[in-house]
């Protein structure tokens, strides 16, 4: 990988981007602030991330990408844009750049993408399978031809796949992961204690408190809302349990989206993910338990990748090394235009 190779994991919560030599450069959020009277970006990532409900109407800061489906193909072209120049600013040659998107995208879309990595000066730019990344940024041996599982678990979608000989076997995306997650924490918390809480409080107790495992409910902790009734704020004490109850359904979700992919794979690449395991990734992957719980249900055994946010980000970079072997996880994208 050279200085002038740029990987993006564009993600519906979080951009990360690498560039070779120097590893990861921005790790924020996929967000981007957008001024429609003039037609420009005004910030993206962390910057924009803080004028989310605060501007006045001809500005629009917006998370593009989050439900896995672009809600805004211009604001995510925009924001695409927006962050390659940022981080190319000082290259004195044209990038190559590997994009990795949600797999949910659809083609017309990822071309899109594609457009505004062009268009911000790209030289070439190739798309990798986002589970192919995953892998591959978890250590996983994919050149063999023995089956691996791998279970990504995004803000928006949760992309689940079993790869062998550097391909996609059998995969699946589901609109199911840390967003939803977090709106179920809102509805549990309003419906039993009366309390509205906000999105950020909820991933919060999602993150500090969630157990998917044995929830106990000795282990608690204090949030705030609003009172349904009186309209004021409230703190209440919440635990384990509720956390447990709230999600545990659209968990349960994610395990019938694992067992429908290992239905259609060949027995013996289910053998092989029998003894080497499932690997789960993505800043869903660190729920509490939730290895444990799979791994209890489907019966085969289950790990957390190291640095799980970081996987597919570790893997667009790896993968600049590897496009010859790769053929097969990659799609190369014509350097002309095709508008
Ligand atoms: P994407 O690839 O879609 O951008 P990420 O892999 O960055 O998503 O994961 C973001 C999601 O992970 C968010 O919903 C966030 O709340 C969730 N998350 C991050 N850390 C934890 C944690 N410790 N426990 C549970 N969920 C987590
Ligand atoms: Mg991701």
């Amino acid at each position: 990988m050279s200085s002038v190779d740029i990987g993006i994991d564009l993600g519906t919560a979080n951009t990360i981007i690498t560039i070779g030599g120097k590893g990861i450069v921005i790790d924020e959020p996929s967000v981007v602030a957008y001024d429609k009277k003039k037609g420009c970006v005004l910030a993206v990532g962390s910057e924009a991330y803080k004028m989310i409900g605060r501007t006045p109407e001809y500005i629009v800061a917006v998370k593009p990408l989050r439900d896995g489906v672009i809600s805004d193909a211009d604001m995510t072209e925009a924001m695409v844009g927006a962050f390659i120049k940022k981080v190319s600013k000082s290259m004195m040659l044209k990038p190559r750049i590997i994009l990795c998107v949600p797999s949910s995208v659809t083609d017309v879309e990822n071309r899109a993408v594609v457009e505004a990595a062009l268009s911000a000066g790209a030289r070439k730019v190739f798309l990798i399978k986002e589970p192919i990344a995953a892998l591959l940024g978890a250590g996983v041996d994919i050149t063999k031809a023995s089956g691996s599982m791998v279970v990504d678990i995004g803000g928006g979608t949760t992309d689940i796949a079993v790869a062998s000989f550097n391909g996609i076997v059998r995969d699946t995306s589901i609109k199911v992961a840390g967003n939803r997650f977090d709106e179920a924490i809102i509805r549990y918390i309003s419906n039993k204690y009366k309390v509205l809480i906000g999105e950020k409080t909820a991933e919060k107790a999602k993150i500090e408190l969630a157990n998917v495992f044995k929830p106990d409910s000795a282990h608690t902790m204090v949030i705030k809302g609003r009172n349904l009734l009186r309209g004021l704020p409230e703190s209440i004490e919440i635990n384990e349990v509720d956390m447990y109850e709230a999600i545990i359904d659209l968990v349960d979700e994610i395990i019938a989206g694992i067992k429908s992919v290992l239905e259609l794979t060949p027995p013996e690449l289910v053998g092989d993910i029998l003894s080497s395991g499932i690997v789960l990734t993505g800043g869903g992957a660190l729920l509490k338990g939730l290895a444990e719980h799979i791994q209890q249900i489907i019966g085969s055994p289950c790990f957390v990748a190291d640095n799980a946010i970081k996987c597919v980000a570790k893997g667009v970079e790896a993968a600049f090394n590897l496009s010859e072997e790769l053929m097969d996880g990659f799609e190369k994208i014509s350097i002309y235009r095709y508008k």
